[in-house]
């Protein structure tokens, strides 16, 4: 006799924040590829980020007439991060698949990745072979950051990868046991390690409605990227600081001694004025790093939840909590 709690079971995550545009294709689009791969039990997890338009709705939509669509709503937009953060926490499942609802990342892809978890795989991650509709700057910035990056920790880091992965139960368990507050969930795919595996993909426009990301989000989660992995810009600022001082060092030997040797002019304003503004500098942004750090220990020793739940369909009820 077959006994279906036995198959596989996994959950598709879908951060959502006003995406009533795609929904609906990204749905039917999604049902057209689960239903092309037997043998395991899906399940969707919408966790709707504090939406203001109808894109909660359109889920309990999907809700009513799919038992298989669960949905997490939280109490306010906390970010992609803590949304990913909060589909975690709430998987039951063997595996989850992280998908964004813009139709960027082609549900498509989710057969492949089955298929290389079943080979043992634990995280079957979607990198970009090539990024259509993202402007020529944002392809630089892009592979600058992934460069610095990975220059300055050994983790090894996967370029040109998002969010859009199969993760297995192990990497799940050790994913909701990082509760820092600023998160950047990329980092930690590569932090944690396991099996990893890649598969290429051709990264399209947005299907509809517009990005949420622009340079200043941008700008802030690489900040919080290098932030969050190392302390590495700490120590650059010490190193600056005494390549500054040993320079300073032999300068002042060396004006010393030429007035002891030929007297002195008192000229050499410009040069005085050179150095002050040059140290100013380097001190405010050695400041301006260390700040980074202390504001990240301030918004730790905080403990504030991660994430606050409005309503949801889960089993269970809502457990405004915030946490696993
Ligand atoms: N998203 C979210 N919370 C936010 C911003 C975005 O849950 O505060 C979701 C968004 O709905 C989408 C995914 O994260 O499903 C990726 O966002 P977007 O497409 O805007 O980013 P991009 O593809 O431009 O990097
Ligand atoms: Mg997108």
């Amino acid at each position: 006799m077959a006994e279906p709690q036995t198959q596989p079971s996994l959950t598709v995550l879908v951060p959502m924040y006003n995406e009533e545009a795609v929904l609906e294709l990204f749905y039917e689009e999604l049902n057209r590829v689960i239903e092309t791969i037997p043998g395991i039990d899906f399940t969707y997890l919408f966790v709707d980020d504090g939406s203001r338009d109808a894109s909660l709705s359109i889920v309990k939509n999907f809700a009513t007439n799919d038992p298989r669509v669960t949905y997490l709503a939280l109490s306010r937009n906390f970010g992609k991060e803590r949304a990913l953060l909060a589909g975690f926490d709430h998987v039951t499942t063997d595996a989850v698949v992280v998908i964004d609802a813009d139709l960027q990342d082609p549900p498509a892809l989710i057969a492949e990745m089955v298929d290389y978890w079943q080979q043992g795989y634990q995280d079957v991650y979607a990198q970009r072979r090539s990024r259509k509709g993202e402007t020529w700057l944002k392809r630089a910035t892009s592979n600058a950051y992934y460069r610095v990056l990975q220059s300055v920790t050994r983790v090894e880091i996967q370029a040109n990868t998002g969010d859009f992965r199969l993760l297995d139960r192990a990497c799940l368990d050790a994913l909701t046991r990082f509760r820092e507050t600023e998160r950047n969930t990329k980092a930690l795919f590569s932090w944690i390690g396991f099996r990893k595996q890649a598969i290429l993909f051709d990264r399209e426009p947005r299907a509809a409605g517009r990005s949420k990301f622009n340079y200043r989000r941008l700008t802030n989660l690489a900040v919080d990227g290098i932030t969050s992995f190392t302390t590495t810009p700490l120590r650059v600022s010490g190193f600056f600081g005494f390549i500054v001082s040993l320079v300073a060092f032999v300068y002042l030997l060396v004006i010393v001694l030429q007035a002891l040797l030929f007297g002195s002019d008192a000229a050499g304003y410009p040069s005085l004025m050179a150095v002050i503004l040059f140290l100013g500098g380097v001190q405010l942004m050695s400041l301006g790093v260390i700040g980074e750090y202390v504001g990240r220990i301030f918004n730790e020793t905080k403990d504030r939840p991660n994430y606050l739940i409005g309503e949801s369909n889960l089993p269970g009820g809502v457990d405004h909590d915030g946490g696993p």
